[in-house]
């Protein structure tokens, strides 16, 4: 197991009153394998991955949980400590390419600056393993990308930078957070294949982040469905595809049909995400659900295990 978290509530605290972004979820991530965490805005999914590297800022606060890695809580440890792992062990990769980077370095200057930070390098020897994962980030010219500032480089190019740098120090953990929302649709193919083949040659665990099921067919092993904070559907991908369980999995698969299937228009959910300050003390997914009945919107939904470490929260599945 690369990483287990468990009971992880993150709650915004503001003059609205509590909003429970994230609210009691738990999950596990294993060794080497790439698991989608898919839900619409504002399902807590970007939540989520602030809170494993606890880069949560007031008025959010981690109110409790536990995020084990290789048997360490992050979430106890040391902030001194945290910063050595964030961004060499665990790293991340922002939706946004362009305003991750920093306008005023080059691109050489930002992966060189990482590695100086995490390892035990020469400058000459950071800018070799900088152009290094320029080349396995697939960047055209990678000497001369080093020298180039982000408003020189494309979408796409941007994003492949940030990707080296995510993986300039060898890291266990990628958590990469609708990494390809903002390109292109053939952009975002690459980009996709791009971070499966790395992830397979560095035997990296992924926590790849989407509101797309398309993106998730083309990437993950495992698949966490993520709904007003809470998971709803944790399943293996194939078993997902064809036969979704909870009714909020099966109407976000019908809204993303595979991108070779001729439909005229997108089905999509009707209704909207309640208000994190405002949930009802049954299931969340209640006021949009087909199939809810009375008992949705008292109790919250059981757990029903359907194997091993496939499960749904839902009284009517
Ligand atoms: P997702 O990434 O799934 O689209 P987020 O994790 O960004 O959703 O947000 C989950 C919920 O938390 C949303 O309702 C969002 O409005 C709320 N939220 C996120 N950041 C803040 C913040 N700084 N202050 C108040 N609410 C926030
Ligand atoms: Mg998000």
């Amino acid at each position: 197991m690369k990483l287990q978290v468990k009971g992880l509530k993150t709650y915004f605290f503001t003059k609205k009153g509590i909003g429970k972004a994230v609210d009691d979820i738990s999950f596990e991530i294993p060794e080497s394998k790439i698991i989608a965490i898919v839900g619409e805005s504002g399902s807590g999914k970007t939540v989520t991955a602030y809170s494993i590297l606890r880069l949560i800022e007031r008025p959010g606060k981690i109110v409790s949980g536990e995020v084990y890695f290789n048997n360490i809580n992050l979430l106890e440890l040391p902030e001194k400590q945290l910063r050595k792992i964030r961004g060499s062990k665990i790293s991340i990769i922002f939706q946004d390419p362009l305003n991750s980077l920093n306008p005023v370095f080059t691109a050489g200057d930002q992966i060189t600056e990482t590695i100086l930070t995490h390892q035990d390098v020469s400058k000459s020897d950071a800018r070799a393993i900088g152009i290094s994962f320029f080349k396995k980030a697939m960047l055209p010219e990678p000497e001369k990308v080093f020298n180039m500032y982000p408003h020189q480089l494309s979408g796409g190019m941007r994003q492949r930078v940030m990707i080296a740098i995510a993986l300039c120090c060898n890291p266990e953990i990628l958590i990469a957070d609708e990494p390809t929302t903002a390109l292109d649709v053939s952009i975002q193919k690459e980009i996709i294949e791009l971070i499966k083949a790395l992830s397979r040659e560095q035997n990296l665990s992924v926590i790849f982040i989407t509101h797309d099921f398309r993106i998730v067919r083309e990437i993950a092993d495992e698949v966490i469905v993520m709904y007003g904070g809470k998971i709803v559907e944790k399943r293996e991908k194939k078993n997902i595809l064809t036969n979704p369980l909870h009714p909020y999995s099966f109407g976000l698969l019908g809204a993303f049909p595979p991108i070779d299937k001729k439909i005229n228009r997108l089905n999509t959910i009707p209704g909207t995400i309640q208000d994190i300050f405002s949930f009802n003390k049954g299931c969340r997914f209640y006021n949009r659900c087909k199939k809810a009945t009375s008992i949705c919107k008292e109790q919250a939904p059981p757990k029903v295990e359907i194997s091993d470490n496939e499960y749904l929260f839902c009284f009517h599945y």
